[in-house]
């Protein structure tokens, strides 16, 4: 269990944004709650002969707007109510970007680092059979996060495939590309929050390249933000693994670093030319942009009023609380939220699963191409709706998302 409620955070997000577009009470009920919940227990065969029974969850929250979508994670802190949670958010981001699907989310209460790769693999494939009962090439798509990567989703494609007798590329994405993955889908989350900081950096009269940028996480997000930032001209003077950050006002070189250290336990703290901080030192460090990128819950209401940056654009999923929101508001921090900054992911996620269900592949330029361009129109119209309500960003960003879900399940109407 996190130590915030996250569901309590989704939610709360959601009445505020209900309020700005009269939302009916009714149907303020329905997207307060998942569709489906599956809770499963199962067990693995460790190296050493032992069993051990570890809990999985797969939770659809919404699929007014199309087939359910969103990643597995596998980490400790997994439980029901988080799950909840990030599928709920799934359900905002892919209207808030207007790719056609609801929400999901999934994961194991797992420490992977204390699994052999062998482990790993049976754990994954036994999972992948016990929710098999409810993911689908047409009805819900699993992919990557926190704790996953491509040969886990690899796997999955497997398992699931062995289950029907013919390869079912659609059931995951996310996936390497020699079994059907997308080019550019292993950066596309990292690209979004490049493009959305930006596009944010446009909108305050900033130039991107004079910026100095934070990343808080060194994983699939926030390694390649950081190195697409610097490529892109800004200095990035810190940036953090689980295990701490580093510091140069000079700028890091990224590139040297990704090349050096990039590995599933981290060690980021190997390079030498830098001073070494906290992560929580990390996020209070002067700087223009940061870039929270692990996991939940990072900036608080006891650190938001000691962050420096101007400009937040979230490469996790809900890493400010409420109470942080409203402090950070009052400074005139720009947030971009979650919801639309780290959307990148799902975008090229639905690139994946349309090649997969063609079997036609794409260039990863055209990837790129169609990426940035389905980003920046969803950044100008939340930022319209930030205008017009007069509101914060992620409460201009939820107007958009619930007012889509909203009007889908209206069109639709309530059966039978
Ligand atoms: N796990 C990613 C997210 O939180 C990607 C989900 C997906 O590609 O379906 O957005």
């Amino acid at each position: 269990m996190s130590s915030y409620d996250v569901l309590e955070m989704a939610r709360s997000q959601l009445r505020t944004a209900a309020q700005y577009i009269d939302l009916d009470e009714g149907l303020l009920k329905v997207l307060s709650q998942p569709k489906t919940q599956l809770a499963v227990s199962f067990p693995v065969v460790m190296d050493n002969g032992e069993v051990e029974c570890f809990n999985g969850y797969r939770v659809q929250h919404n699929v007014s707007r199309g087939p359910s979508k969103g990643g597995l994670r596998f980490h400790p802190d997994v439980d029901l109510d988080e799950t909840t949670a990030l599928a709920m958010w799934m359900t905002w981001k892919c209207a808030v970007v207007d790719i056609p699907y609801g929400g999901a989310k999934g994961g194991v209460s797992v420490n992977t680092k204390r699994l052999s790769r062998r482990e790993l693999e049976k754990l994954t494939r036994r999972f992948a059979s016990e929710i098999s009962i409810l993911i689908g090439e047409r009805g819900d798509i699993p992919a990557p996060d926190i704790g996953t990567n491509q040969q886990v989703m690899g796997w999955i494609m497997d398992t699931y495939s062995m289950q029907a007798g013919y390869t079912v590329p659609g059931i995951v994405t996310g996936k390497p590309i020699s079994l059907g993955g997308s080019e550019g889908r292993i950066e596309a989350t990292g690209r979004g929050v490049v493009v959305s900081a930006m596009e944010a950096c446009d909108h305050l009269g900033l130039e991107f390249d004079e910026q100095r940028v934070v990343v808080q996480g060194f994983g699939n997000v926030g390694s390649v933000a950081a190195r697409l930032a610097r490529d892109e001209g800004a200095t990035v003077v810190g940036i953090s693994d689980h295990k701490g950050g580093l510091y140069n006002p000079k700028g890091l070189p990224i590139r040297q670093i990704c090349e050096k250290y990039t590995n599933f336990d981290g060690g980021i703290h190997r390079f030498e030319d830098a001073e070494t901080v906290t992560n929580e030192e990390l996020l209070e460090l002067d700087c223009d942009i940061l870039i929270p990128a692990a996991i939940s819950a990072q900036i608080h209401k006891d650190n938001a009023d000691n962050i420096k940056a101007k400009l937040i654009v979230e490469g996790a999923n809900g890493p400010t609380t409420p109470e942080a929101d409203q402090i950070l508001s009052d400074k005139g921090v720009l947030v971009v939220p979650d919801i639309l900054a780290n959307a990148g992911g799902v975008v090229a996620s639905y690139f994946e699963w349309v090649q997969d269900l063609q079997n036609f592949f794409w260039e990863e330029d055209e990837v790129n191409e169609r990426l940035a361009k389905i980003m920046r129109r969803a950044y100008a119209h939340v930022h319209h709706t930030m205008m017009h309500h007069k509101t914060d960003m992620r409460t201009a960003a939820m107007i958009n998302g619930v007012e889509r879900v909203a009007m889908a399940t209206i069109k639709r109407g309530i059966f039978p």
